[in-house]
Parts: structure tokens; sequence; C-alpha cells
């Protein structure tokens, strides 16, 4: 009882300290729309690097033949064919395999990784049947997914920034990522051209307008976290290339290292940021995505074991090791809806073979679950709202001519620079989401939806959130084709 009671007491104390209510998520929403903004008009005046990624038309359903992708960002790689038959056949088939990343490449060198990445490749095209068909003529062309922040010069070359993720190749950094790969490839005595260099974000928002016209913003919920959306190209001051035709270019937030002093920290993501292997960096991230979530319980878990004993005398070996609690483990323990929790006990025995918990100890165990998955849930809806926010499609300015001319007149230091047109009320827009975190966590996903609702108000009626299932893959082939080298 002693320990419940002392247990109880470091769970309330947590969940005050990751507090998310409406209060706070609106001032998290105003700084993520401000945060933007800064992020636009100069070079490192923001924690998000606002990278203008030269996609500036998405795919509208004309495009036709045969493409790839590769997709590199997290713990799988992927390889992907899609035939497209324009507006009438859309696709008409499509393969993709998928292979976890050896730890050692995660953390070798630049040839390794890149060589790892041609090898599965070229045998993916090897194992091509005959439903699919290059155009007499047509060169393979390739969408690579590479989901890290890029500084990109083309839409088909682009210098690594830095590692996220988990990933630290470190003669990696400051190379074009796109040459890498081409020299793997030729040196297996293959040819194939990489079309476009894309973030996972980018290859979903571009997934999501394929079949929907009012996709503004792409996000991804999976190892890590991210959104792109689309922006006026002349709002991106800091941009010192031609303004393209469409007007329009998309840009890669970086959102992972949004950082406010809104945000809920705690003693928890102090010390798995200080373990981490970017320190400092990617806070937001840390609080959100599918590599952190985890681990988050773990911490509060620990505490629990060694101040509370809640898990006997001795603090069991493994919980103190890093990552020891997977995300996926932590979303089965959270909604093991059996009036015993035994999928807890299951799950706290496999795992780091502790044995005869009692009911109030799991409960407590599902409630550390539910303050670190709502926390996350709602921040990454608050980062949505402040994008829609940013692009006037939150409903604040929906409200007429006064607030209008409050608009115009702040423009004149600078600070808001969206489209008038885009106060008139009832434009629609979609957010596309992909990502393992998004897609099988359901009490994240709900957690995050209402966030977004609660905050939207009234407007939430002409904004919607959708799933686009592997939409960053189909995408990526999709920019692919867009930006094919016809011959
Ligand atoms: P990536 O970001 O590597 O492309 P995915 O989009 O496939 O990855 O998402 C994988 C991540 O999603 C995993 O690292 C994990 O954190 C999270 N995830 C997968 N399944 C679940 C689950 N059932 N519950 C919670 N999180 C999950
Ligand atoms: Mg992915």
């Amino acid at each position: 009882h002693s320990q419940k009671c002392a247990a109880r007491k470091i769970l309330v104390e947590f969940q005050e300290a990751c507090d998310t209510s409406l209060l706070r998520l609106r001032m998290v929403v105003d700084a993520m729309a401000a945060e933007m903004h800064a992020g636009l008009v100069s070079e490192g005046g923001s924690t998000l690097k606002m990278l203008p990624t030269y996609i500036d038309r998405l795919p509208d359903g004309n495009e036709r033949g045969l493409y790839y992708a590769v997709d590199l960002g997290g713990t799988n790689f992927r390889v992907l064919r899609v035939q497209l038959g324009g507006l009438e056949g859309r696709v008409i088939n499509q393969e993709y395999e998928e292979v976890p990343i050896p730890p050692h490449v995660m953390l070798g060198t630049s040839k390794q990784l890149f060589d790892f990445i041609a090898k599965e490749l070229v045998s993916f095209v090897a194992r091509e049947g005959q439903d699919f068909r290059l155009h007499a003529g047509q060169q393979r062309e390739i969408g690579f997914t590479f989901s890290f922040p890029v500084d990109q010069t083309a839409v088909n070359s682009g210098k690594l920034l830095q590692w996220t993720k988990g990933f630290k190749v470190n003669d990696a950094i400051g190379q074009d990522v796109v040459a890498a790969l081409q020299r793997s490839i030729e040196s297996l005595g293959h040819k194939m051209r990489i079309s476009a260099l894309i973030n996972d974000t980018v290859g979903t928002l571009a997934g999501g307008r394929y079949w929907n016209n009012d996709v503004m913003i792409g996000v991804i919920l999976g190892t890590g976290t991210n959104a792109c959306y689309v922006e006026r190209a002349e709002a991106v001051s800091k941009w010192g290339g031609e303004i393209p035709k469409s007007g329009q270019m998309v840009i890669n937030m970086e959102w992972g290292n949004f950082w406010s002093s809104h945000l809920p920290r705690t003693y928890v993501d102090e010390s798995l940021d200080n373990e981490s292997l970017n320190p400092g960096e990617y806070g937001f991230e840390k609080m959100i995505s599918g590599m952190y979530l985890g681990d988050c319980v773990r911490r509060v878990l620990v505490r629990m074991a060694q101040q509370a004993g809640i898990f006997g005398p001795r603090v069991p070996h493994r919980l103190l090791e890093a990552f020891s609690l997977k995300t996926p483990d932590m979303s089965k323990m959270h909604q093991d809806n059996n009036n015993d929790l035994r999928v807890v006990g299951e799950i706290l025995n496999s795992v780091y073979q502790i044995q005869n918990t009692t009911l109030g100890i799991r409960k407590i165990v599902v409630e550390v679950c539910d303050v670190v998955c709502k926390r996350g849930a709602r921040l990454a809806g608050a980062g949505i709202v402040g994008i829609l926010k940013k692009i006037g499609r939150d409903g604040s300015a929906a409200n007429g001519v006064i607030k209008r001319n409050l608009f115009e007149q702040s423009d004149m230091n600078g600070y808001h620079d969206d489209d008038p047109m885009q106060y008139t009320s009832d434009v629609k827009t979609v957010v596309a989401i992909d990502g393992g975190l998004y897609e099988h966590y359901t009490k994240f996903r709900e957690y995050m939806q209402d966030a977004v609702f609660e905050l939207l108000g009234e407007a939430s009626k002409n904004v919607s959130i959708q799933l686009s299932k592997d939409g960053s893959g189909i995408g990526a082939a999709l920019l692919a084709a867009s930006h094919a080298e016809h011959l």
C-alpha cells in the first residue's frame, strides 16, 4: 500500500508537469506559427529550419508510367514500384518490399549505408514481373525519400545537415545524398536516375494531393515526427531563387526540432535528451514520436521503482536500459481492456521479468502510458493547428472586415503575410498523415484529433485529418514521375 501511495504521488507530479490544457496548447499554437514565420525570413532565425523543398507543383492525377521510390528514414527501409495510368487508370499496380535497417548500417560509414540501399534497390528491380512496364526507351526514374534535414539545392540534390532518430553516419554529413546513392547504384553496374529527393512529409503531402485537391499539409507520426505544407513562394523571404510559376513552394518544417518555453518539459525529457544521440536537438520530436514515447514511460517507471519500490526491493536490471520499452508495447499496455490488466502483466514479465504485479500497480503503469501518450498527441495536434493558423485556415480570421484590417496593419511590420483570399471562410483543408504511430496507436490518434477539434472550435468543420497510408512511398514515385527526364 505504501508503495502504491508513493507511486501515485510520483504519477500525479508527472501528470501535472505534463499539462496540455487548452490554455497551454493555445500558446504552443501561437509559438509554432511565430517560429514558422521567423524560419521563413532568415536562416537560423528559428528552431524550425523551414527548408524549401524545390517542390513547386504537386501531383494532379495525370502521371503515367512505371516509377520507383526508395524510402530511408526510420526503422525500415522500403522500395516500391508503381504503374500509373493517368486520370482514368490511376494506380494500376503497385508492389513494395520492406527490410529492417541493420544497426551497424545506421551507425557506420556513408559508403556502407548507400551501398546497402543500392543493393536492395537493384535486387528489387531484378525481381520485376511482367505486369510492370517501362515506356519504350524510358530509363528507371526514382523518387528518393530521405527523411532527415537536407539543404536542398535542386529538386534532385541536397546536402545532409544532420542525423536524427538514432542514425549516426558521420562522414555523410555535408554530402549530397543523391550523388552518393547514384554512385552506389552505378558501382553495381546499373543505370537509374534519381529524379526527386524528397522528405517523407512531402511524399505524404504529394500522395494525399494525388487523390484530393484540398490536401495542404503532410504530417509524419512514426519513428520520428515532422510536417510540411504548401506556402506562398513570396512568403519565403529567405528564398533567393526565382519565384516558381505556380507561386507556391512546399516547405519542410523539420518541426521535430521545434522548441518553445510553453512546452511541458519534465525530468524525463531532460534525462532522455542528455542520453540521446542528438542532445539539445529535436526536443518536440522527443516528446511526440514513436522512437521516444516508450522511453518516456520507462523513465517514470524507473523513478517509481527506485523511489517507491513498485517492482519489489530491487530495481529490475533491464528497466534501467534505455529504449528497452518500445512504443508498440506501451500502446498494448495502455489499451489493455481486460479487467485484470493481464496484457500489462504479460508485457512487464516478458520485457523485464517483472512478475506478480498487483492490479493497483498495473493501473498506475497504464496511467503513466496515458499521460505520455496524451501529452505527445495533444502537442502534435497543437502543431497542426499552428500550421493552419500560419496559412490562415484556422478560422481565426473568418469573421470579417475588422480582423482583416488588423491583419493588413500588422503586415506593415512584416509579421502577417498570408494571402487575404484565404480569409474567406469556407475553404476546406485536409491534413494528410502517415506513420506507424498514428496508424496503429488508436488512443494517440484520438487524443490528437480531440486537441485539434478543441483548438479549432467552429472552424473544425472545414478541416479534416486523413490517414494517408504509405502515401509517402507513392508520393515519392508520383514526384519522380512529374520530375522525370523525358527522353
Ligand atoms: P518510419 O518512421 O520508420 O518510416 P513507420 O511509419 O513505419 O516508421 O512507423 C514505425 C514506428 O511507429 C515505430 O518505430 C513505432 O514507434 C511506431 N509504432 C508502430 N506500431 C505501433 C503500435 N502498435 N503502437 C504504437 N506505436 C507503433
Ligand atoms: Mg516512414
